[in-house]
């Protein structure tokens, strides 16, 4: 099942967004026309005054993936997963880095270090994460417009420490209930990293262990847990660790070491999240904000699957959902190119030069286009993103693969180039 289609009345005021089939009958009767192909928009031709159901908007950011999602009454009516290109920017970050190194250190009069004359605002982000911030809130002001959006949900960390008051140094039992047992989880994962404390094996499924075994009078509070595999945790058993461990010092060290100190906030806040939920905020929507252990108590309880607009749709505190879709939108940034005029060989040589003009024939380098072509090989109807080259013979990648040639007069607009590329 398919995302919900937006709608809006003939004033650009959002609607509830309507079933695709709906959509399709609005638009086959002529009562609509599409405003925008992705997201997926309709515009009424009238004038409407319908009060809008509450919509919440829910957000999970990822480092690579950020969930959203979109609930009405319980019910999930849309869905995307937004791919970030972090990695990219920091790629070509590195790129001209050195380029300019090289360009420095060929021909130039000695010049005095002046590279820690720097100072950065408050609230700096590095370019690949304010890039996450940005992208981000570039759907979240999109999807306001689009749909009658009352409040947002975010998952700001990974585990409530206000649940776990100062874990390490009360002594909390944590016995309240299933939830707390979540929090705890997600609380020692991110300070065992994700790692057997005994084996150091990873992507292997964790068990909660005691260090010293509840049978030997141990207690469920966090200074006496860590993670182990299964392997571990069978072969430990209710040994005490000193025993078990007795050929391994190193190791003892570090777990009873480990198991004192407290987690670092530095690995538990997570700054991109914290700068993400002060933008938010300024969107003048109330913003509500749900943990790690939370989303995915949710998750379980509810047995939905792992996947991330359906863990942006459990951020929170919530009783019900109804799964109304099962596609999500597949949303990948892709940039807006770049400003290189000059092609080199391996040598550094230019040898192409660039046009100052970014479209040709009304056509630009990342358009989604319907190209239906007459003749040749790949004759009949495509749809993809456009490579554009002066000469009007043009590219264009579908999600069969590539397409070429594709000539300017075959192409019809679907979607013009807004820095993503679409998936359904
Ligand atoms: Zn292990």
């Amino acid at each position: 099942m398919s995302n919900f289609v937006f709608a809006l009345d003939t004033n650009k005021r959002p609607l509830d967004p309507v079933h695709p089939a709906q959509a399709r009958t609005l638009l086959t009767q002529g009562k609509a026309a599409v405003f925008r192909r992705f997201p997926f928009t309709i515009i009424l031709k009238t004038a409407s005054t319908e009060t809008t159901q509450p919509i919440q908007l829910k957000i999970d950011p990822g480092s690579q993936t950020t969930g959203i999602a979109l609930v009405s009454d319980g019910a999930l009516i849309w869905g995307a997963q937004l791919t970030h290109r972090g990695q990219a920017i920091k790629d070509s970050l590195l790129a001209r880095k050195a380029i300019r190194r090289n360009r420095r250190n060929r021909k130039t009069r000695y010049r005095r270090a002046r590279f820690l004359n720097r100072t950065r605002k408050n609230g700096w982000l590095a370019p690949s994460l304010e890039h996450r911030v940005k992208t981000t809130l570039t759907w979240v002001n999109r999807l306001i417009k689009f749909a009658p959006i009352t409040g947002i949900f975010q998952e700001l960390v990974r585990f409530d420490t206000q649940a776990l008051v100062n874990p390490e140094i009360s002594g909390t039992e944590y016995q309240r209930g299933e939830l707390a047992g979540f929090e705890v989880k997600e609380y020692l994962l991110a300070k065992w990293g994700r790692k057997c404390a005994y084996c150091g094996g990873e992507n292997t499924p964790l068990q909660i262990e005691h260090i010293l075994a509840k049978s030997k009078g141990g207690t469920d509070r966090v200074s006496n847990l860590a993670l182990a595999c299964h392997t571990c945790n069978q072969k430990k058993g209710n040994e005490p660790i000193e025993k078990f461990l007795s050929k391994k010092p190193d190791i003892l060290k570090r777990i009873l070491a480990g198991a004192k100190a407290p987690l670092k906030d530095a690995a538990a806040v997570n700054s991109t999240r914290w700068e993400l939920y002060r933008r938010l905020q300024e969107t003048g929507l109330p913003v509500e904000v749900g943990t790690g252990g939370r989303t995915k108590f949710n998750r379980v309880k509810l047995g939905i699957q792992k996947s991330h607009y359906l863990d942006a749709a459990c951020v929170g505190a919530i009783e019900k959902l109804i799964l109304k879709i099962t596609k999500p939108l597949l949303i990948t940034a892709k940039g807006w190119g770049n400003r290189q005029m000059a092609t080199t060989n391996k040598y550094g040589f230019p040898i192409t030069h660039r046009t100052r003009q970014k479209a040709f024939f009304g056509f630009q380098t990342g358009d989604i286009v319907r190209a239906i072509l007459p003749t040749g090989k790949k004759a009949g109807t495509h749809i993809g993103r456009l490579t554009v080259r002066a000469s009007g013979v043009f590219e264009m990648v579908t999600i069969k693969g590539k397409v070429s040639p594709v000539r300017a007069k075959y192409c019809q607009m679907v979607h013009r180039v807004d820095g993503y590329s679409y998936a359904p």
